[in-house]
Parts: structure tokens; C-alpha cells; sequence
């Protein structure tokens, strides 16, 4: 019995059957997505009733359905009117090389584990810190995610910052980092993980528009001083996630090279940029940063999730997790760029490298620009748009493809306003036509979008407005 399992499993002319009506379906969804004929960005359901209807599925589902069904339960990313959270519409031939990557499921751990991928990590990574400015002694890798390279970044700074071995003996001293109050939240808890605790996040007020304000830079590590408390590093977002805006990296450089601070860079969403002609100025400053994350699966174009994790002086990307774990990682002379798990958290991981040198082989960098550009100009007609209509708030003129605002007809308090845009919000969600999230600023409740797809114009933004109006002012 379990024999005929596994020989069906694992049959190739099964695999190629079913693969090649599996890239038919998905080609036919791409299309459709991309036309933005579907009624319906997302179908919603009540968790319940998902749960529910799955669980049936297991009972009773014809299997070939599966996938149909599991299109049809998921968000498009690729419809127009998606304009959620910050996931790109990923580039189809990206979806192929996940294919490869989780057939041949090498895994990376030691080079023999993935050859070419561990190859394709270093010219990647060396492409992406050529661009960055940086010179011929900075490396990086790639690892699962913004948020783990975050925390990797982190761990860096304090090994390279602060004298004691913590690694070895743990830490005693109260230590610190500075970050934005905008910063991404998983910024606070790489700090918490790590053991600073409430005291060691010391958060910079923003300005008014949300960004870091520098002036209290000094004024704040003085105090933290005076605290006992140890700031090894501080981070700048490019940008920050709420409202999409950047943080002074100049500024911030600056700051950090007179106080002997790691200068860590959270480009997740928008490091990208640094490929964009027109708007690579939004990252001056970060060729000083000791460290940089870039998301592949956000700005992009890559499926989740794949982050690049780049430092300024090489030796830090090696340096980070020195623990003995002796069968994987033969001692070895010269550099070792090649045994990655040296490198990250990460024992196992996908050959995500294959990805990014697809992209690079296939299209060029051109590519990114072309993106990152397209989507930060539509970030800024849409806002112009929302300006001109009386009937709507801007919550700030965005730096980048995420735009906040809000309803706001006349005559109405900041409270009701606030139940009148959460109720716009979830009859958004469940009518399902558009895709859109939330945010709360300065405890004023936003609609919030993110441009993430190429395919999105400016007229489905005018007839997002012109729905949000029609909810609006029914309810
Ligand atoms: C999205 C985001 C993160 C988290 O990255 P993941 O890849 O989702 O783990 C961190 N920082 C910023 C600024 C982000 O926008």
C-alpha cells in the first residue's frame, strides 16, 4: 500500500500532467487578474466559515479542484485594485524559479548543498552593495524576511559595538538602540528578543511628517547616558511602514559617526529605490550605513519572501553567529563566503538567490527602476487627486507608493470621523472589489494604500475614490 503511495508521488509523467495544466490555470488567472475583470480582489469569508469550508474540503473536496478552489479562497495580488498591504504582484517568471527551488530543494546550508544558488548569492549580494555605494569589501546574503534581517543586522551591531562578550557570557550592561517611533515594529522586538527590554528602545518623536526627527538625536543619547545606558546602534527606515516616508539618512549618518553608533538602514519597502533614477534620492546617506535590509518581495517583484541583508565592511557579515556547529562548517582558511549557515539564523533555507539573479539575467536592473518609479509617481497623482477633493483628507504628501487619507465630508467630529472610516474600511473588506488596509496616526484613523502593482492606473484609484464616496455617504 504505502509503496503504490510513494510511487505515485512521485511519478515524473504525473508531475509533468498536472504541472502543465497548473501553469495553464495560473497563466489563465495572471491574465484575468491583470485585465482587472474580476468582480472581486478578494472573495472574504468570517475566519469560521474559511475554516469550515476547508475543513469539508479535506472530507469531501474533488481533489482536482485544489488548487482552483485555493485561488479562488486567496487574494490577487495581481488584480489592479489591490492596493493592500506591501506584498509585490510578483513577476511570473519568479514563481517559475520557486518551482525549481522547491524541486531541487537544495539547501543551502553548506555549499555543496546548493552550488549554483550559493554562487548566485554572492554576485547578487555584490551587485546590490555596488549600488548601494558601498565598495569591494562589503558582503551580504540573503535571509527569511525583513523582520530576521532585522534582528541579524542587530546582532552584528552589538558584536561589532559593544566590548563585552555577550555571546559567550551573556550581558550584564544595560544596552540600547535608537529608532524612530515610526520604526517597524519588528524593530521593538528584535531589541526585546535580544534582551534590552522597555528601557533599551529608545524611540525618536517623529516630526510632523513622520519622520525622525534628528533634532533630538543628540539631546536623547545624552540622556540615555545619564540612564547607564549603552546605544550601540541606530536604525533609519527607508521608509517607514505606516506612511511610507523616509528618515534623514544624512542626518542620521552623521549623528552616528560622531557618537561611534552602528548605522543600520530598514530598507524593506523602499531600499529598492536605490535603482530608481529619479527617486534614489530618497536614500542619500545610506552608503554610510554599516548595514542595509532590502525585501525582495516587496519593491522588488519576487514572491515571500526573500530579504538581502548587506554590510558596509564584509567581515560583519561573518562575524555575527560565531558558535560552533562543527559538522556543517569545516574550519577553513580565506574567506568562507560559501558555507552560508555560518552567515544567518537560518540552518536551512530556499535557494532564494535564484530569484534575484533571474531577474538580473532576464530583464536587468532597468526593471527595478522601471517599477519602483512607476509606482512612487502613481503614489503622488494618486495624493494629488485625493488634495483636490474637498470630500478627502490627505494624511501627508507621500514620499513613496504608500498613501494615507481619509474621508472626511463636512461638519463631522474627529471621533465620528474615525467610526465613519473604520466602517468605509470593513464594507471595503467585504464587498471585496477593492483592497485597501488601515492605519492610525496621531489617533486619527487613515485609509491606508500601498501601489504595489504596475497594472494599477490612476482610474482605478479615481473609482476607488468615487466608491469609498458612495460607501461613505450611505452609512
Ligand atoms: C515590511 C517591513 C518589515 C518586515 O519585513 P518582512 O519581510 O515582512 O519580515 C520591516 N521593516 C519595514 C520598514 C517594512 O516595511
Amino acid at each position: 500500500m504505502k509503496k503504490t503511495l510513494l510511487k505515485s508521488a512521485y511519478d515524473p509523467e504525473e508531475f509533468r500532467k498536472r504541472g502543465h495544466q497548473l501553469v495553464d490555470e495560473l497563466a489563465n488567472h495572471l491574465a484575468q487578474s491583470i485585465s482587472g475583470k474580476p468582480k472581486k480582489v478578494l472573495d472574504w469569508k468570517l475566519p469560521e466559515e474559511e475554516r469550515d469550508y476547508w475543513n469539508d474540503f479535506l472530507e469531501n473536496g474533488e481533489e482536482d479542484t485544489l488548487f482552483t478552489e485555493t485561488l479562488k479562497h486567496s487574494i490577487h495580488v495581481h488584480h489592479p485594485k489591490y492596493v493592500g498591504h506591501q506584498v509585490t504582484a510578483p513577476a511570473p517568471i519568479t514563481a517559475l524559479t520557486g518551482m525549481v527551488s522547491a524541486l531541487m530543494n537544495n539547501g543551502m546550508a553548506v555549499y555543496e548543498m546548493g552550488m549554483a544558488s550559493t554562487a548566485m548569492e554572492r554576485i547578487v549580494t555584490g551587485e546590490l552593495c555596488k549600488k548601494l555605494g558601498y565598495n569591494a569589501d562589503s558582503r551580504g546574503f540573503l535571509t527569511s524576511g525583513g523582520t530576521l534581517a532585522n534582528l541579524t543586522a542587530l546582532l552584528a551591531a552589538r558584536k561589532a559595538k559593544v566590548a563585552e562578550d555577550i555571546w559567550t557570557k551573556g550581558h550584564t550592561d544595560s544596552l540600547g538602540i535608537i529608532v524612530s517611533e515610526e520604526a517597524h515594529y519588528c524593530a521593538d522586538r528584535a531589541a526585546r528578543i535580544m534582551g534590552l527590554g522597555d528601557k533599551g528602545i529608545i524611540k525618536i518623536p517623529a516630526t510632523v511628517d513622520f519622520k525622525m526627527d534628528t533634532s533630538l538625536l543628540d539631546e536623547t543619547l545624552e540622556n540615555a547616558k545619564l540612564n547607564g545606558i549603552t546605544v550601540f546602534a541606530i536604525i533609519g527606515s527607508a521608509p517607514s511602514t505606516a506612511t511610507g516616508m523616509y528618515d534623514d539618512l544624512e542626518a542620521i549618518s552623521s549623528f552616528s559617526k560622531k557618537h561611534n553608533l552602528w548605522f543600520h538602514v530598514d530598507g524593506a519597502h523602499g531600499g529598492a529605490a536605490i535603482f530608481s533614477e529619479k527617486y534614489s534620492y530618497t536614500l542619500k546617506g545610506i552608503e554610510n550605513a554599516d548595514s542595509v535590509v532590502i525585501d525582495g518581495h516587496k519593491m522588488m517583484m519576487m514572491p515571500a519572501i526573500t530579504t538581502a541583508l548587506l554590510f558596509k565592511d564584509g567581515a560583519h557579515s561573518y562575524s555575527t553567529f560565531s558558535q560552533k556547529a562543527d559538522y556543517l562548517l569545516g574550519a577553513s582558511e580565506g574567506e568562507d563566503w560559501y558555507n552560508l549557515a555560518k552567515r544567518t539564523f537560518e540552518c536551512t533555507k530556499t535557494m532564494m538567490s535564484l530569484h534575484w539573479f533571474t531577474m538580473f539575467k532576464t530583464y536587468g536592473e532597468g526593471i527595478f527602476d522601471e517599477y519602483v518609479t512607476n509606482l512612487y509617481d502613481l503614489g503622488r497623482d494618486f495624493a494629488e487627486i485625493i488634495q483636490k477633493d474637498p470630500q478627502f483628507e490627505l494624511a501627508l504628501a507621500p514620499d513613496s507608493n504608500i498613501v494615507c487619507f481619509r474621508f472626511k465630508p463636512h461638519g463631522i467630529s474627529n471621533d465620528d470621523l474615525n467610526t465613519l472610516n473604520i466602517k468605509i474600511r470593513q464594507q471595503l473588506l467585504e464587498d471585496g472589489e477593492f483592497y485597501l488596509v488601515q492605519t492610525t496616526l496621531k489617533k486619527i484613523f487613515y485609509l491606508r494604500t500601498t501601489i504595489m502593482n504596475p497594472f494599477t492606473t490612476i482610474d482605478h484609484l479615481t473609482a476607488l475614490l468615487e466608491k469609498i464616496k458612495t460607501m461613505g455617504n450611505s452609512i
